[in-house]
């Protein structure tokens, strides 16, 4: 097992209902939250109820199940929010940090949905 996951840290909190979210959306297998220090007018994090880490933990041990409902529940989210680009909507950027270089704060895997603003180039 190379990761060891910590089930003291905010999101496990969160899935608990130990601490309060603002909640958009629940699936079966995944829970989706507004950010509580937004980057955009949208801002909303999209976690596995499973405990992993980081994306390559999940894409490592997660079910198939568990990964069809959370890439849905991704899709299901930008619907919500009307940014979908194909249906009129004006785009969103994912992001999923990990670890010391992807400077990761809470290690539950999460993906960050940002939209309702111009996000910018990634790389200047
Ligand atoms: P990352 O781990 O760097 O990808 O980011 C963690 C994100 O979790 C940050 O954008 C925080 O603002 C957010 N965050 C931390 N605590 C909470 C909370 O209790 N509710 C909602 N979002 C949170």
């Amino acid at each position: 097992m190379a990761y060891d996951y910590d089930d003291q840290n905010i999101f496990a909190k969160i899935l608990r209902a130990e601490i309060p979210c603002d909640k958009v959306h629940e699936t079966p297998h995944s829970l989706a939250f507004r950010d509580i220090s937004p980057k955009a007018p949208h801002h909303v994090l999209v976690i596995p109820k499973g405990q992993y880490v980081c994306f390559d933990h999940f894409a490592a041990d997660a079910s198939d199940a568990e990964i069809a409902d959370f890439t849905r529940a991704v899709g299901q989210v930008c619907a919500l929010l009307g940014v979908e680009p194909g249906h009129g909507g004006d785009g969103y950027r994912l992001i999923s940090n990990a670890g010391t270089n992807g400077v990761q704060e809470v290690a539950h895997l999460h993906v960050h949905i940002l939209a309702g603003r111009n996000i910018g180039r990634m790389v200047q």
